[in-house]
C-alpha cells in the first residue's frame, strides 16, 4: 500500500470542516475527524487547524453506491458493443480477459475510480479478475469497495478456481476499512453446484459477502428449470446462497414467488437498467413487485463494457423512467425513493450498513455544484433523478478526505493515458 492509500484507509490526518452547506433546507456545518463524521448541524463550525471548505450554500447529499460493476472493464469501453450477451462474452470479452494482467486491471480500475469520483460514487461492489490489483487501485484512489474475484468453472477446472480464489482471499483480507471481501460466483450457468456450495462455505467462514449475477436473461431461467427443476432464486436458496450478505445483480426475470423468498432471506437485488437495455435482455427488475415483497433494492451500472458509463445518475434516471413506463403508473417510484436507491438507502448492505450524514458515520459525502442549471429551481430529489447528470457533483469526500474539488480529480489525465496504453497493448483501444 502506498503512503497515500494508507492515509485514505485511516481517514485524513487533518480534520476537515465544511461550512455553509445546505442540508434538508437549512444551512449546516459538518466536521470530519479520523475518517468519520464527528458532528453535523447548524451550530457546527471549523476549529483552529482544520482544513475548511466553504460550501457557500451548495447542497450537501450522501455519496452514491454502485451496487454492481466490473470496474476494470473501462478498458473494454466501446469494444464489441453491438452483440447480444452470450456472443459478446464468448467472442469479445472472454478471449481478451484471458490475457489480462494485474497492471491492466489496476489502470482500468483507476480510470473507473476517476469516473466514479467525478460522478459522486464513493463505494462500489466489484467482481473481476486480479482482485488484488482492483483493491490497490481502490486504495490509491481513496474510494471504498467490496471486492471478489469471479468464480467460474464452466471449463471444468474447479480445483484451479478454488486455489486461485483462496490466494485472492488471502491477499484481500485485513486491508483496512476501504476494502470488504466478497465471494463472487459469476452466475448459475457458469459455476457448478459444487463450486457454488463451496463459495457459501468460504463466505460464512470469513464473514464475507456473496455477489452473483442472477436472472439476467429469460434463457437463464429456462435452463435452470430444465437442469434443476426450479427457478434461479429457489435453486440458490437450495444451496444456501440467499442470505443477508448476498447481492444478486440484475433480477430481471424474478417472479413474485422468488421475490418473496429473496425478501424472506434478506438478500439484496441490484438493478442494472442501462446494461440490461444495452444487452437487450428484454426487461428490468420489476421494482413495484420487489418493493411490495419487501426486497432490499440497489442500483448498479454493471461494467463499462456493457453500459458504457459509470455515471450512476444515468442509471437512476433510466431505472425510474423504465418503472413508470412499463407499469403505466407515474406514481410507482417517487423521486425521493428513487434517489435513495442510488445512495443505498433502500439496501443498507450495499453501503456497509451505516446511515449516511450522521455523527459516527463514515465521512463520505458530496457537495453539489451551486448554481448549476439543473438544480437551480424546483425540488432537489426530483432534479437529481430527472434533470441532473454526474456533472452536478462539485466535491467528493471519502473518509474526510476531498478526492475532488471544483470538478477536478488530481492525476486524472495521467490515469486516462495509462489506461489507454493498457487497452492498446491488449489491441482493444
Ligand atoms: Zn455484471
Amino acid at each position: 500500500m502506498s503512503g497515500d492509500s494508507a492515509a485514505a484507509s485511516r481517514g485524513a490526518a487533518t480534520p476537515l470542516t465544511v461550512v455553509g452547506a445546505r442540508l434538508d433546507g437549512e444551512e449546516v456545518g459538518l466536521r470530519c475527524r479520523d475518517g468519520l463524521i464527528e458532528a453535523v448541524g447548524p451550530d457546527v463550525v471549523a476549529e483552529p487547524g482544520d482544513e475548511t471548505i466553504d460550501a457557500a450554500g451548495a447542497p450537501l447529499v450522501p455519496s452514491l453506491v454502485n451496487g454492481h460493476t466490473h470496474a476494470a472493464m473501462t478498458l473494454f469501453r466501446g469494444y464489441g458493443g453491438d452483440l447480444p450477451l452470450m456472443r459478446w462474452l464468448q467472442e469479445k470479452i472472454w478471449p481478451i480477459e484471458a490475457k489480462l494482467d494485474a497492471e491492466d486491471v489496476y489502470w482500468g480500475t483507476r480510470l473507473a475510480c476517476v469516473e466514479m469520483i467525478r460522478t459522486g460514487t464513493t463505494r462500489f461492489w466489484d467482481m473481476y479478475w486480479q482482485p488484488e490489483a482492483t483493491a490497490r487501485a481502490v486504495e490509491d484512489a481513496g474510494l471504498r469497495a467490496t471486492i471478489g474475484g469471479p468464480l467460474f468453472d464452466a471449463d471444468g477446472r474447479t480445483a484451479e478456481t478454488q486455489a486461485r480464489v483462496l490466494a485472492e482471499l488471502e491477499a484481500l483480507a485485513d486491508r483496512g476499512p476501504a476494502i470488504d471481501l466478497a465471494l463472487a460466483p459469476h452466475a448459475i450457468y457458469t459455476v457448478s453446484e459444487g463450486l457454488l456450495h463451496w463459495a457459501v462455505e468460504q463466505a460464512a467462514e470469513r464473514g464475507a459477502a456473496l455477489h452473483i449475477h442472477l436472472s439476467e436473461t429469460e434463457k437463464e431461467v429456462e435452463d435452470c428449470r430444465a437442469a434443476h427443476g426450479v427457478r434461479p432464486a429457489a435453486y440458490l436458496d437450495r444451496l444456501g446462497l440467499l442470505g443477508e450478505r448476498t447481492v444478486l445483480a440484475h433480477g430481471v426475470w424474478l417472479d413474485a414467488e422468488e421475490l418473496a423468498l429473496i425478501a424472506e432471506r434478506g438478500a439484496t437485488v441490484v438493478a442494472n437498467p442501462v446494461a440490461n437495455m444495452k444487452l437487450a435482455v428484454g426487461g428490468v427488475l420489476p421494482y413495484a413487485a420487489a418493493r411490495q415483497a419487501g426486497v432490499a433494492v440497489g442500483l448498479g451500472t454493471d461494467g463499462a463494457g456493457s453500459n458504457d458509463s459509470l455515471d450512476l445518475f444515468a442509471d437512476l434516471k433510466v431505472f425510474a423512467l423504465m418503472q413508470r413506463h412499463l407499469s403505466g403508473d407515474a406514481t410507482v417510484l417517487p423521486a425521493a425513493e428513487a434517489w435513495g436507491l442510488a445512495t443505498g438507502d433502500s439496501a443498507p448492505l450495499l453501503r456497509g450498513g451505516r446511515e449516511p450524514l450522521r455523527p459516527g458515520a463514515p465521512a463520505d459525502f458530496l457537495l453539489l455544484r451551486k448554481g448549476s442549471y439543473e438544480l437551480g429551481l424546483g425540488d432537489l430529489a426530483s432534479n437529481l433523478v430527472y434533470a441532473a447528470s454526474g456533472s452536478v457533483v462539485d466535491t467528493t469526500v471519502v473518509a474526510g478526505r476531498p478526492l475532488m474539488r471544483g470538478g477536478e480529480v488530481e492525476g486524472a489525465e495521467e490515469i486516462l493515458a495509462r489506461a489507454a496504453e493498457r487497452a492498446r497493448k491488449l489491441e482493444i483501444g
